[in-house]
């Protein structure tokens, strides 16, 4: 059998960026190939859909911060973008989050990183407990104050992916259900990818877009230290007159983070828990106990909610928690990947700046701090993953 002709790019891992990078560079005219087992369940499927600029500022990640503002202000854009190619809803909804303290230590803590907040210029805004609750009804009465985030927003992750998904069938994407194994090199160039299955696909060019497994394809002169980083998420349902949440409360609950993110229809998305476990995806009962546990305390009106789905993925964690997007010094190989705590909220910009990349542009200043050399060239040291000392490792 004749091998398959090259593409113009060939995309390797179908998550929210491999499948942003796709849909976008076949719009712009390309041929485009997505390589991946399943693509759409990986961390993609289990996020939480916060796109949350302000909640996810952290001390000591300032650039970082910078980038999830920007990125923030190309969501509604790429929203209705997508939703009219893949003629599907997203429900992208811009009505702010709430930060929530249960108790005085809790306060003490929120109270710090409002004060970083505010210091940054970020759109925030000290509540007493009564204005949480009334902005939000159904918080408990036990709550000790909070802040409310304006500028946080939300999207439903699996509703994105199947758009994406969708997206790229209707702009001529081809899909091969299969692992890369290794990227083929001839000159200093990329020239395709070899699959684990068997065989090779031939492409112009080749975007690593494998989430926390990015490390782990062969042949890169940049090797992406990536690592996994295990979070889980709940999804509840109201029953049909139950009193529903308004907007997403983040909250710290006796010292333990855990958010609330309302869907359209009376879901809810619960999360998240956070360990360095490798790649295990264990559904643990005493982490599904705990999320409930401070859930139910955050908001009683849950007990009367069904569980109906409990969902573990993976981050693609960095040594600092920002990004890897850039060229790797092979032509026509581009790394996509690191996104950690916010792929969701990073996937538009990431897909904007790979197409500029695919198309022989420079890095654009808004990822000149983010290129995957910055932490040295390959050393096929898989401990390379591991967080820089002094960078800070907080939920998302
Ligand atoms: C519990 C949880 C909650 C989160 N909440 C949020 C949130 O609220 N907001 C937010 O912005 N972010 C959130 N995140 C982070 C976000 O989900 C990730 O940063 C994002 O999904 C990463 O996307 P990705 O495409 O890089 O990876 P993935 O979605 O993991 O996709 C990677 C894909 O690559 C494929 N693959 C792997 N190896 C290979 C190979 N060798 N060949 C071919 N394919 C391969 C996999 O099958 C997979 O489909 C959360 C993550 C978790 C786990």
């Amino acid at each position: 059998m004749a091998p398959d002709p090259p593409v113009d790019v060939l995309v390797v891992g179908g998550g929210i960026i491999g499948l942003s990078v796709a849909w976008q560079a076949a719009a712009s005219g390309r041929s485009v190939t997505v390589v991946d087992p399943s693509p759409g369940r990986g961390a993609s499927w289990a996020a939480g859909g916060m796109l949350a600029p302000v909640a996810e500022a952290h001390f000591g990640e300032e650039a970082l911060t910078g980038l999830l503002i920007r990125a923030a202000l190309v969501w509604p854009g790429f929203a209705r973008d997508l939703e009219e190619a893949s003629g599907r809803l997203v429900h992208y909804r811009a009505d702010g989050a709430l930060l929530v303290a249960f108790d005085p230590s809790d306060r003490a803590a929120t109270d710090d990183v409002l004060g970083f907040q505010l210091q940054l210029g970020l759109a925030a805004r000290r509540l007493s407990a009564r204005e949480c609750r009334s902005s939000e009804p159904l918080l408990s009465p036990g709550i000790r104050g909070g802040a409310e985030l304006p500028g946080d927003h939300q999207v439903d992750n699996r509703l994105v992916v199947e758009a994406l998904l969708a997206a790229c069938e209707h702009a001529g994407v081809a899909f091969v259900s299969d692992r890369a194994e290794g990227v083929a090199l001839e000159g200093g160039r990329v020239t395709g990818v070899s699959l684990a299955g068997g065989g090779s696909r031939a492409a112009g060019a080749v975007v690593i877009a494998a989430g926390c497994e990015s490390g782990q394809v062969t042949g890169l002169k940049v090797q992406p230290p990536v690592r996994p980083v295990k979070g889980m998420t709940l999804r509840l349902q109201a029953p049909p007159d139950a009193p529903r949440l308004r907007r997403t409360v983040r909250a710290l609950v006796h010292g333990r983070n855990c958010y609330l993110v309302p869907r359209d229809g009376g879901g809810v998305v619960v999360g998240a828990t956070v360990e360095e476990k490798g790649f295990d995806l264990a559904v643990q009962v005493g982490a599904v106990s705990d999320l409930l546990d401070d859930a139910r305390e955050l908001v009683p009106a849950l007990d009367e909610y069904t569980l109906t789905d409990t969902t573990t993925g993976l981050r693609p964690g960095s040594p600092d928690n920002a990004p890897l997007v850039g060229p790797t010094g092979v032509a026509g190989l581009i790394v996509a990947t690191g996104h950690h705590r916010n792929g969701i909220l990073l996937a538009p910009v990431t897909a904007d700046e790979v197409v500029r990349l695919l198309v022989g542009n420079d890095p654009s200043d808004l990822f000149a701090a983010f290129g995957p050399e910055r932490f040295g060239p390959a050393t096929g040291d898989r401990s390379a993953g591991e967080p820089l000392p002094g960078t800070s490792r907080i939920p998302g």
